[in-house]
């Protein structure tokens, strides 16, 4: 199945760049093992950004950087084909790096209970600047409607959710700001796992959703 939805260009070239925090970077890597085509961008990336940054003097390096820098990955996207794995591996659900941030694979999850049949596992990182955790949506059940106080990017790993964007399926990323109120809803076909990184607490609409906010930190 081909991602349709991806990573923000600034975000994965803040990765290829090396300067995402590691909450961001986290998401963006678990997101490339999944799509080839994020990982052509990543790759043109460090491969041109040292000979196109070491060409730019002071007085060049504009705001028209990034999107020169933009271009020249864009032509080259889809000429560089990194290494397919192995089809002898037992695929797993959870794609590395986020199996080993979180112990394993999904039998080694220790859900915790959010309410309403959902649950949730908050992922230590050492960056204090963003949170990541994963999330367990019973399958036909919405996520309550909320806005968000900052940027929030969700991959999903199992199932599908929609909202007013669209269906993200395995390996899509949506990606939300200050700007999106949602209510993602989980599709029927299975409960759905997401991986989601945010920056600001979520702005609940419902009373009950805000009252047991603090206690569960989202
Ligand atoms: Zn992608």
């Amino acid at each position: 199945m081909r991602t349709s939805h991806h990573i923000p260009d600034e975000m994965l070239l803040a990765y290829a760049a090396g300067s995402a925090p590691e909450a961001w970077s986290l998401i963006v890597a678990t997101h490339l093992s999944l799509c080839s085509d994020c990982r052509a961008v990543v790759g043109n990336t460090e491969q041109i950004g040292g000979e196109l940054l070491d060409s730019l003097t002071p007085e060049t390096l504009s705001e028209d950087a990034f999107d020169l820098l933009m271009r020249e990955i864009d032509s080259q996207a889809g000429k560089q084909e990194l290494p397919k794995a192995p089809s002898t591996q037992i695929p797993s659900v959870l794609p590395e790096p986020l199996r080993s941030y979180v112990g394993g694979d999904l039998h080694a999850l220790k859900w915790r209970r959010l309410g309403k049949g959902a649950f949730h596992i908050p992922i230590a990182t050492k960056d204090q600047s963003a949170q990541a955790r994963l999330l367990k949506v019973p399958a036909g059940n919405p996520v309550p409607m909320h806005g968000h106080n900052g940027e929030e990017l969700t991959l999903v790993l199992t199932g599908s959710f929609t909202t007013h964007q669209g269906k993200f399926q395995r390996g899509d990323i949506e990606a939300a700001d200050d700007s999106v109120e949602h209510m993602p809803v989980a599709g029927p076909e299975e409960d759905c796992i997401c991986l989601a990184v945010t920056d600001a607490p979520l702005k609940f609409k419902s009373l009950g959703a805000r009252l047991v906010q603090p206690f569960i930190g989202i």
